[in-house]
């Protein structure tokens, strides 16, 4: 029998697409019209959700999306959204079943300016073809580190620039990476990733500035809502409210949000004896994929191994 649900990135260096549209009015190259027309049938018409005439558009990483689900919510403050695949996965990740329906409503809502874009699945953003390209094999990627080939979300910022061309930023919503561009946060650990464990925080900082793509910017929420936002008092609502929880928080000595998971800005993924334990334990359910072309984001599990008929009765695991 089949399911359908997110696809997680165990598949993602099977199933790279090429011709993933980006939802961008100023883009010359996706047949984003095509698109519209092939899936207006029945299915969710995509289009061009990302406007010509923006002042940004807005690339909120994993805690970035949880943070600010309040302002998301809000559809006429946040317009020219782009929605990452792989950090709807992590948030989802968090097992918060209220917040990932909140998360779904949002990118779901094609009257949104929200475009849902699989990254994971575009051969263009998968950090998974940057490593092959760049000689090294899928299974010797390091941990995501702060750079445009090896950060799932600055990768896909990048690729959303080079469509805008300069007309306005691509701006990524990030406290973990805006803090390490600082020189504050997690720069060692980064930096050793990265290849850079021979230079200090500052160091670290300056050579990822000097690494950032052309019309990518990097924001905390306390320099992008005042900057992008400022004469909107619903979104800046939602950002003072957010604000005075990190500040009650931090000044109680616990970690805001609702698993901690602020501290790290990539969720580790599974590993494979998790994976085995999970099988055995019966957690784990082992499936065949199969991705959609039209909606790469979107697929169907058969349960049960290929060329058997059985299954079993539990939800597939789409965390
Ligand atoms: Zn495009």
């Amino acid at each position: 029998r089949r399911r359908t649900g997110a696809v997680v990135n165990y598949a993602e260096d099977v199933h790279l697409r090429e011709d993933v549209p980006c939802g961008c009015a100023l883009c010359g190259t996706c047949a984003n019209d095509a698109y519209v027309r092939a899936e207006g049938e029945g299915g969710h018409p995509v289009g061009t959700p990302l406007g010509a005439d923006a002042t940004h558009y807005l690339v909120p990483d994993a805690d970035a999306i949880a943070d600010h689900v309040d302002f998301l919510e809000m559809p006429r403050s946040a317009e020219n959204v782009i929605v990452l695949g792989s950090e709807v996965r992590r948030v989802h990740a968090r097992r918060d079943a209220r917040l990932s329906r909140r998360i779904r409503n949002v990118h779901n809502d094609r009257r949104r300016s929200v475009r849902m874009f699989p990254n994971e699945h575009c051969a263009h953003t998968s950090v998974v073809a940057a490593a092959r390209r760049s000689g090294g094999g899928a299974e010797n990627i390091p941990n995501p580190t702060f750079s445009v080939f090896h950060d799932p979300v600055l990768r896909a910022a990048a690729w959303y620039a080079g469509k805008v061309r300069g007309a306005f930023p691509v701006v990524v919503l990030s406290e973990t990476r805006a803090e390490i561009l600082r020189g504050g946060g997690g720069g060692g650990a980064v930096g050793d990733a990265a290849g850079l464990g021979g230079l200090d925080k500052a160091g670290i900082a300056a050579e990822m500035r000097r690494r950032l793509p052309p019309g990518v910017e990097v924001l905390s929420a306390s320099e992008y809502f005042p900057r992008f936002h400022a004469h909107d008092a619903d979104a800046m609502g939602a950002f003072e409210s957010w604000r005075e929880a990190v500040e009650t928080a931090a000044s109680e000595g616990i970690e805001p949000g609702t698993s901690g998971s602020r501290k790290r800005a990539f969720p580790p993924h599974w590993d494979a004896e998790a994976v085995a334990a999970g099988l055995e334990d019966g957690d784990l359910i082992r499936g065949t994929i199969r991705v959609s072309a039209r909606r790469p984001e979107e697929a169907t599990v058969r349960i049960g191994k290929e060329g058997d008929g059985e299954g079993g009765d539990e939800d597939v695991d789409d965390g």
